[in-house]
Parts: C-alpha cells; sequence; structure tokens
C-alpha cells in the first residue's frame, strides 16, 4: 500500500486550509498527500429539522468514491455534521477503516462570536484532521487530555490537546501504519 493519503474537499472549502491540512499530516505522520477532485455540497445528507448534515451519510458516500491506491481518505467540509445521538459532531471516521470526514464549521472562533484568528484555526484543523486519522488507523480515544486522540466534546477541548500522539497513541500509530503499508492495495 503506498504512504498517500487523499485529502478531498466536500462543498466549498479554503485552499489554504487544505494546504495546511496537507503540510500537517506530512509533518506529523510522514505521509505524502493528494488532492481528490471537490464533491459537491452534500445535499442528501441535509436534515432539515436539524440543519445539519447526517456526518454517517456522507461517510458512506466517501466510502463508496474512495480511491484503490490511496492509504486513507479524508473529506473536508465546511457544512455543520451530526450523529444522531448528539448535538454535533467535529468529525467521524471508520475505525480501522480508510474514511473519514471533518468539519470546519465549529472551528471557526467567528463561531463562537469571537474574533477571526487564522492561527487558532490552523491548530484546531490540524487536531481535528490527527484525530480522525488517528481513529481510520485503530486509535480509539485516550484519557490524556493533552493527546490528540482525547475525545474533543466542546472546542475547549481541542485547544487544550496538543497536535501530537501521546506515547502510547505513537507506538499505536506506528504499528497500525507499518501493518497498513504492509498489506496489498
Ligand atoms: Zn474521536
Ligand atoms: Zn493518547
Amino acid at each position: 500500500m503506498s504512504r498517500c493519503i487523499t485529502i478531498c474537499p466536500i462543498g466549498s472549502v479554503e485552499k489554504g486550509i487544505l494546504e495546511h491540512i496537507s503540510e500537517c499530516i506530512s509533518f506529523r505522520c510522514n505521509l505524502t498527500c493528494r488532492f481528490f477532485t471537490g464533491m459537491d455540497n452534500p445535499k442528501y445528507a441535509y436534515n432539515e429539522i436539524r440543519c445539519q448534515y447526517d456526518s454517517k451519510l456522507i461517510l458512506r458516500h466517501l466510502l463508496r468514491e474512495c480511491p484503490h491506491d490511496t492509504l486513507k481518505f479524508i473529506g473536508v467540509t465546511s457544512v455543520d455534521l451530526y450523529v444522531p445521538i448528539l448535538q454535533f459532531v467535529f468529525g467521524l471516521a471508520q475505525i480501522e477503516g480508510k474514511c473519514s470526514i471533518v468539519s470546519l464549521r465549529r472551528l471557526y472562533p467567528q463561531f463562537y462570536n469571537q474574533l477571526p484568528d487564522p492561527d487558532l484555526l490552523l491548530k484546531r484543523v490540524e487536531k481535528t484532521v490527527l484525530h480522525e486519522l488517528g481513529h481510520t488507523f485503530g486509535i480509539i480515544h485516550c484519557r490524556d487530555r493533552r493527546c490528540v486522540m482525547y475525545s474533543s466534546t466542546r472546542i475547549e477541548d481541542t485547544d487544550f490537546k496538543q497536535p501530537a500522539f501521546c506515547p502510547t497513541c505513537s507506538e499505536l500509530f506506528k504499528w497500525h501504519l507499518d501493518k497498513s503499508l504492509q498489506q496489498d492495495p
């Protein structure tokens, strides 16, 4: 299997953010990134009552479109995501699967009526992407609040954690990565 991660914008996503995600994955995980032709706004997943998008439906769509020769496939969207049992999610991933999705919506300081802060936004994006990517490598939630695999239920959780795996999760990541690279495409 190649060391390539494919990033797929879903709907309109700032180019600078996509490039930042690519740089972070290369830097933190020593993997290469490429971009997938964008997908349209996921109207099929829109819930009119909640005014949000069903993240599981989008994940299922990503799975159908996933290129065969990619190690992982990450969808990035600006729309607000949910799963039925929660008010919202920052992202969703298949545990030990190929696909994940990240929402930028609640990462913008403006969402919390704060002033725009591009550095803060990019840090949040990095942590959210690493977290979902970690799930696709089979890593579950970590109890260490500083670890990127700690479950963020509020943006404060994301701001508190580091953009890195704790020593235990880091070992797991390496182990799962090696295992994935040995598999046939
Ligand atoms: Zn998680
Ligand atoms: Zn950890």
